[in-house]
């Protein structure tokens, strides 16, 4: 993924037109930081998106198991619709499974009322395929509109964003990239962003977040933080001074 672009067309709000992500962030921690996924001070959201694919997912999920971490996988419902053992083996392993949406579509690129009805979808195949009802939407692209923020709550799902990102979609990418990406986000309350799939990425790409995996992990809990899925991640709390960090400055 390249998010390039973000509106939040909520109600009642004016909406933001941001353009690069590093400007976009810092704006929407400020004003909206459960959106951002900011969680409690001792933990740290892991959370996967593009899967689940049958070529790279199975090695994120021995390698999760082998350093004991459990993730938050959104997933595509086209994906998971043709893989759904592999959507079962991610909720048995213990890890929370949330909505991508059922094609990677930019929501505001859609003709009215596709992006809304592709949320349902994939809520419900999710629901139908592990027992479990989910409980996020992470939008491709990270772009929100009116529709799909009503199709979220519709679908009982709440939107969630990201606090930083390993830049593991590139050609390029290697595990070093994605932890130097990631590291000065890298504390309590972040919401991290990675890719177990490169249904959208360069060929190949997910091998750096995978290979980055064991550090990232490492470096939370030598900070002495917990890593694991949103649902634990207590976004509910009043989060909105826990980064201490003013807007802007951030490049995460
Ligand atoms: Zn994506």
């Amino acid at each position: 993924m390249n998010p390039v672009a973000v509106t939040l067309g909520l109600t009642g709000l004016a909406a933001l037109h941001v353009g690069p992500a590093a400007t976009w962030l810092p704006v929407v921690r400020r004003a909206l930081p459960r959106l951002a996924g900011i969680g409690a001070t001792d933990h740290v959201a892991l959370t996967f998106d593009d899967g689940p694919d049958p070529r790279s997912t199975p090695l994120f999920l021995d390698e999760l198991e082998r350093i004991g971490c459990r993730a938050t996988f959104f997933v595509l419902g086209e994906l998971l619709e043709r893989h759904p053992d592999l959507g079962r083996r991610i909720v048995a392993g213990g890890h929370e499974m949330a909505v991508h949406g059922w094609r990677h579509h930019n929501a505001l690129l859609t003709r009215p009322g596709r992006a809304a009805a592709e949320i349902g979808a994939a809520a419900d195949l999710v629901t139908a395929v592990t027992g479990v009802r989910p409980t996020w939407y992470r939008p491709p692209y990270g772009v929100l509109s009116a529709e799909t923020l009503i199709a979220a709550r519709g679908s009982r799902l709440r939107p969630v964003l990201w606090t930083a990102w390993g830049r593991d979609w590139t050609e390029s990418a290697t595990p070093a990239s994605v932890l130097a990406a990631l590291a000065p986000g890298l504390r309590g309350g972040a919401t991290l962003l990675l890719h177990d799939s490169d249904h959208t990425s360069a060929p190949g790409a997910w091998r750096s977040a995978l290979g980055a995996l064991p550090e990232i992990v490492g470096l939370c809990r030598s900070a002495r933080l917990s890593i694991g899925p949103l649902r634990d991640h207590r976004v509910d709390r009043p989060l909105i001074r826990q980064f201490g960090e003013p807007a802007g400055s951030g490049r995460t």
